[in-house]
């Protein structure tokens, strides 16, 4: 099948926020043999290509310019059985959350913490997705791409070359140079759940588990997950909107003089504070402006309530950065990537 390029398409259904956004160009890349196609036409126009996945971490402009590529590749193969320790490759295009569950069929284990996160396999390197103390880039033991900063190659990035850090990559840093492929992972037959999260905890302790099975586990991230997040198909939002701030020693310990109850959490470079947290505090939570607003139980989360653009939610965006600046000091970094 040769590859479709179709124009003005809007991209409404295809961001998670639901912002009224068109690509002026757009295709849709759902097999290994329409690649040729793809870089012959990316070596031809030198405009600009977003590659996309699942939409759940853009918020995309009214108009985006150049193409827009979708990552449709499909595919689960296991490459190496080592009995402890088995390695698998996984086509980009796959969704992240059926990919979760096809590991715990296949008795696979160490991303049950990381379920119900929307979006593709392919996205999940680019800010090393994570949860209840559980970071992508811990299985990922290489990334296959296409560079196209040098000259459209086909290369394997390992793990260490991925630069995973706290929600970051090479991937992010380098917005657009690479479009992944497969992503291969390192997944263990033996089952040790991360139960570090009290919201995880608790969840489990009301069911009267204290060791879950792998299901078990993950059916208490996906049901914590579904009491406090907005279900995307129902309200358009991206999960969390900013990162959470790590603040130096000396500034988290000003701050609890005057927020004793505020939470916060050890960090290798200083102290992580709770970005939700902070917004609550500033009497953000269940706010509307417009179209846009906070979510209601959860402060860090940005919401369309319908018809919202680029712009209403950013104008927000500005506001709750603002007065969460003027009280704490405390700068907030959005986690979602703009688009242009
Ligand atoms: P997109 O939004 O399509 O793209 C995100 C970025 O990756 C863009 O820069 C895009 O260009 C790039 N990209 C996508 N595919 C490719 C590819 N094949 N090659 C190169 N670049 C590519 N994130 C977490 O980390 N933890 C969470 O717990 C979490 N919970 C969420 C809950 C909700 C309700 C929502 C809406 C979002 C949540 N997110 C979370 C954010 C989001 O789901 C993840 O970042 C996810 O990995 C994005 O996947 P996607 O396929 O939708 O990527
Ligand atoms: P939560 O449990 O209410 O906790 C609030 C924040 O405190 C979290 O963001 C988490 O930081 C931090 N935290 C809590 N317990 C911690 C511990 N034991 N050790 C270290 N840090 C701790 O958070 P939530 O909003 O319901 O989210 C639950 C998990 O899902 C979190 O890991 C969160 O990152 C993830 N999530 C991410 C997104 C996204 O879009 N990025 C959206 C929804 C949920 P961390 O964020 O660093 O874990």
């Amino acid at each position: 099948m040769s590859l479709l390029i179709e124009q003005q398409v809007s991209l409404t259904s295809f961001n998670s926020l639901g912002l009224k956004s068109y690509a002026e160009q757009f295709t849709c890349l759902e097999t290994r043999e329409q690649l040729p196609d793809l870089l012959s036409l990316l070596k031809k126009d030198s405009g600009p290509v977003l590659w996309l996945g699942g939409g759940s971490n853009l918020v995309l402009a009214e108009q985006v310019p150049g193409l827009v590529v979708q990552m449709g590749l499909a595919g689960l193969e296991i490459i190496e059985d080592r009995g402890e320790l088995v390695r698998l490759r996984v086509g980009a295009g796959e969704e992240w959350h059926s990919f979760v569950l096809r590991c715990l069929k296949l008795g696979l284990h160490g991303i049950e913490n990381l379920a119900l996160i929307p979006g593709t396999v392919g996205a999940a390197p680019v800010q090393n997705i994570g949860a209840y103390g559980v970071e992508v880039g811990q299985f990922i033991t290489s990334v296959e791409v296409i560079d196209t900063h040098d000259n459209y190659e086909l290369k394997q990035l390992s793990a260490a070359q991925c630069l995973f850090s706290y929600r970051d990559s090479i991937f992010k840093q380098n917005f657009g140079r690479y479009l992944i492929l497969s992503v291969e992972f390192c997944l263990s037959s033996i089952y040790v759940p991360l139960l570090k999260y009290d919201a995880l905890v608790n969840e489990l302790k009301s069911r009267q588990i204290d060791t879950p099975s792998a299901a078990q586990l993950i059916d208490a991230v996906c049901a914590v997950r579904s009491s406090k997040l907005p279900d995307p198909k129902r309200l358009g939002n991206v999960g969390s909107f900013f990162k959470n701030p790590v603040v130096s020693g000396i500034q988290y310990e000003s701050l609890l003089v005057v927020y004793p109850d505020m939470p916060s959490y050890p960090d290798q470079l200083g102290r992580k504070l709770a970005a939700g947290w902070l917004i609550d505090r500033c009497g953000w939570k269940g706010k509307r402006l417009g179209t846009a607003g906070v979510h209601k139980d959860q402060a860090l989360v940005l919401v369309n309530f319908g018809g919202a653009t680029r712009s209403d939610i950013e104008a927000l965006a500005d506001q709750v950065k603002t007065s969460v600046f003027e009280r704490f000091g405390v700068n907030l970094e959005q986690e979602p990537q703009s688009y242009p």
